[in-house]
């Protein structure tokens, strides 16, 4: 819209570093939309300085800018486009609720900017999370051709968040400006320390520093309707006058770190991808189906038979699991502190783990231990149920799966990697659906992709394909400002 600002800069700045190659190039677009102002909003006064817009641009390393007429925008005339209408479902709270026709008139002209510049990523900031959404529903909803990136809302060094309309506030107006983003990250705090926040408080709070508050909501961060703080993030959204300026923030509301689960059938590539996803985002890898094997292994030492209850629970009782990560990254199992990486992937244990794991004391004994380990958060887990029994409330489900025959090739080169004899892969085909089989109709816990998990189908893909759609997955659900990409 303009009148660029430092949180532009960070935008192009970002834009620069996703280039794909040296051919591709960075265009700023600047048009001040008349379609999302209302009536009685500042569409006539809204900050506009072309030529300083061209110099920041080009000093953040843009390599071009376009500053659109209406007319080059709309061709045919605005009437005669055709328009789009944002779900009501999408609009009916925040801004959304306060500004009525607004987010259609964003809609409508970002399809147009789409279709006229046909840009590979559209780089928007979180500082204006509902339109992000609503973006993102648009793009996702018509299929068009573009990743969108996310920038962090970029603040002043006191906390303002950095907008357009800040040129609007006289010193006095900017100390009491500053109250907003106090009062949200104050409440962020309280709520992440385990109390409650109560949103009159903080209305009231908001108002004594002399803000005009026109809403102050909790909402679920992607569906944009009012929730309960729970574990799982949630978005305290703020619109307030300060003078006759509109200001907007947000903070969000975590207990804890984000968690993502990934489940899947045997041999979907989980434990590689997954791995590798955690490094690049510095989460924690739990690997939940070494762990039915480490009791598996133990079983077979003991001549424990599986459906011996009390024998089983005898032997859970003194067991401990735990994972090291070796210097050259590899994660080691330990049992009761014997590495047991190797004995644990023996065809002997996976062909007896599936059984195993479908015994309610085993089930009970290990789901425990995981939710324990991710009572801080910041971590992926893979396994069959974890986005269904162990982590319900992760932030983000991934169902990974590929074709029974896909999967018996990927796990003939993974046992061929490990140096076991080889096997044919008509057999590792009739294993793994044998086990798929065992995993998807035991009782407990059964092998189901999670109502609310993304389906990923995985032949045909590389690692790294795969590793990319996880990235783009993981940043549609958790703001950079909550896990910041190191990677992209
Ligand atoms: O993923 P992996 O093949 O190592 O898992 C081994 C087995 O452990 C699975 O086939 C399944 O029977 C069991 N498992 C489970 N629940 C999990 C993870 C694994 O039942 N969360």
């Amino acid at each position: 819209m303009g009148g660029l600002h430092d949180g532009h800069t960070q935008l192009i700045k970002s834009a620069q570093k996703s280039l794909p190659n040296s051919a591709a190039s960075v265009l700023v677009s600047v048009f001040v939309n008349p379609l999302q102002f209302g009536p009685e909003e500042d569409f006539a006064s809204y900050p506009r300085n072309e030529d300083q817009d061209c110099q920041i641009a080009k000093n953040s390393g843009a390599q071009a800018i376009w500053l659109p007429s209406i007319e080059e925008v709309f061709t045919k005339g605005v009437d005669e486009h055709f328009k789009v209408k944002v779900p009501e479902t999408l609009k009916a709270h925040l801004c959304g609720l306060h500004r009525k026709g607004h987010f259609d008139g964003v809609a409508n002209v970002i399809i147009r900017l789409l279709a006229l510049t046909k840009p590979d990523l559209l780089i928007l900031g979180e500082k204006d999370w509902q339109q992000l959404i609503i973006l993102r529903n648009l793009v996702q909803d018509l299929g068009l051709a573009v990743k969108i990136k996310t920038v962090a809302t970029v603040r002043e060094k006191n906390g303002l968040a950095i907008s357009s309309r800040n040129q609007f506030l006289n010193p006095l107006d900017k100390e009491i400006a500053i109250g907003l983003q106090q009062e949200l990250s104050a409440a962020s705090k309280k709520f992440q320390s385990g109390k409650e926040i109560s949103l009159n408080k903080i209305r009231s709070s908001l108002r004594q520093r002399g803000l005009k508050v026109e809403y102050l909501e909790v909402v679920d961060p992607h569906l944009l309707h009012p929730v309960k703080p729970s574990n799982k993030i949630s978005l305290l959204a703020a619109a307030v006058l300060c003078g006759t300026t509109r200001l907007i923030d947000h903070t969000f509301l975590m207990k804890r770190k984000p968690i993502v689960a990934i489940d899947g059938p045997a041999g979907a590539g989980k434990s590689t991808v997954t791995k590798a996803f955690a490094d690049k985002l510095g989460l924690i890898y739990l690997d939940t189906g070494s762990m039915y094997r480490a009791v598996t292994w133990l079983t077979q030492k003991h001549k424990i038979e599986p459906d011996n209850e009390e024998a089983l629970l005898h032997m859970l009782k003194e067991l401990e699991i735990k994972f090291e990560k070796t210097k050259t990254g590899e994660q080691k199992v330990l049992l009761n502190k014997k590495d047991v990486s190797y004995e644990i992937r023996t065809p002997e244990v996976t062909s007896l783990v599936s059984t195993v794991a479908a015994q309610k004391v085993v089930r009970e004994a290990l789901t425990a231990q995981q939710k324990h380990m991710g009572i801080h958060g910041g971590l992926v887990a893979e396994g069959r149920d974890i986005g269904t029994t162990v982590f319900p409330d992760a932030e983000l489900k991934v169902f990974l799966t590929a074709t029974a025959a896909e999967r018996a090739r990927r796990r003939a080169k993974d046992m061929q990697d490990r140096g076991f004899p080889s096997v044919s892969l008509k057999e590792l085909e009739t294993e793994i659906k044998q086990r798929d089989e065992l995993d998807s109709t035991r009782k407990l816990s059964p092998l189901i992709q999670a109502k609310d998990a993304k389906k990923v189908i995985t032949d045909g893909m590389t690692i790294e394909e795969v590793i990319d759609v996880l990235l783009e997955l993981f940043r549609s659900k958790i703001p950079e400002e909550v896990w910041p990409s190191p990677t992209f």
